[in-house]
């Protein structure tokens, strides 16, 4: 049964970091005119209310989006993704976050597809309704692996994968390797962001060490750590690791990520990266 739902969460510092690369990945494809695919292989639920009762419950979108999205000194690139977030939020009181797919929708073109599959039963139905009037979209309630095998290559050519599973089985780490490449190998060109939370750092690194093997390359990985790494429940970071990064993407995170980091993390607590874990 799946009981993670993305409203509890929904702003915090992992969704900041993570819809951050999504954005910057986006405007990097489209600086040609070509058309592409954005496959979103666990979309969620599209919208969520941050005054709903989950999003109250936990408050962590004001650790998160809170802390950033009216500050004056917003650095340039991170316009794209708080433009998403803004339009939303039209009257200047921060009422919905956009998930991933809302992201793109803001951002993407008349001539560039989306691809979004959600497996849960209330979540499912939330993103339909959300893009019932979008002709560039098409939703699938289905299992979010299956679509690397099934939707790829796109006819494009070219392409996001963004690929945001909840971690809640442990076998979501293998899983990920797995479908990253059964992905790649039909779509070898093609941009996949692969966003992982650290809950215990034994596991990112057995993620990365099965990734490396996979004798993939170009493979940039991005953390952003609130706390230290450590034995405790909860998360205390969270990253990406980007395959076939756009090239300004390593220069553009490590731009970004001091100023993040402060904003978010007041207290100077943890750590931020961007490192390139498999060359060219
Ligand atoms: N990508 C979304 C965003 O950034 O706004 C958030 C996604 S949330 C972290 C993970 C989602 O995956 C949940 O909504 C969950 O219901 C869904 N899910 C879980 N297992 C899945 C599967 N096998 N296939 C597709 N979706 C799945």
């Amino acid at each position: 049964m799946l009981s993670y739902r993305h409203s509890f969460h929904a702003g915090n510092h992992a969704d900041v970091l993570k819809h951050t690369v999504e954005s910057l990945i986006l405007t990097a494809l489209m600086e040609k005119e070509k058309p592409f695919l954005y496959l979103d292989t666990h979309a969620g639920a599209g919208r969520y209310l941050l005054s709903g009762e989950h999003a109250e419950r936990t408050g962590e979108y004001l650790e998160g989006i809170g802390r950033i999205w009216q500050q004056p000194d917003v650095p340039e690139l991170l316009k794209p993704y708080l433009s998403a977030v803004r339009n939303l939020n039209p009257h200047g009181t921060l009422k919905y976050y956009p998930g991933s797919p809302l992201i793109a929708r803001f951002l993407l073109r008349e001539e560039d597809k989306m691809e979004l599959t959600e497996l849960h039963s209330s979540d499912y139905p939330l993103l339909r309704t959300e893009f019932s009037k979008d002709s560039r979209a098409r939703v699938a309630r289905g299992d979010g692996y299956q679509q690397l095998k099934a939707k790829l290559p796109p006819l494009s050519r070219r392409g996001l994968i963004l690929i945001d599973p909840p971690y809640e089985m442990k076998s979501d780490y293998q899983d990920v390797v797995k479908g990253i490449q059964e992905g790649h190998k039909r779509f070898a060109t093609g941009v996949f962001a692969l966003w992982y939370p650290v809950v215990m750092r034994q596991q990112i690194k057995h993620m990365v060490k099965d990734l490396q093997a996979t004798n993939i390359r170009n493979i940039l990985q991005i953390e952003l750590a609130v706390r230290p790494d450590s034995d405790q429940r909860g998360m205390t970071a969270s990253g990406m690791i980007v395959i076939n990064p756009p090239w300004k993407l390593k220069a553009q995170m490590e731009e970004l990520l001091p100023w993040l980091h402060q904003k978010l993390v007041p207290a100077g607590t943890g750590h931020f990266s961007v490192t390139q874990i498999v060359p060219e």
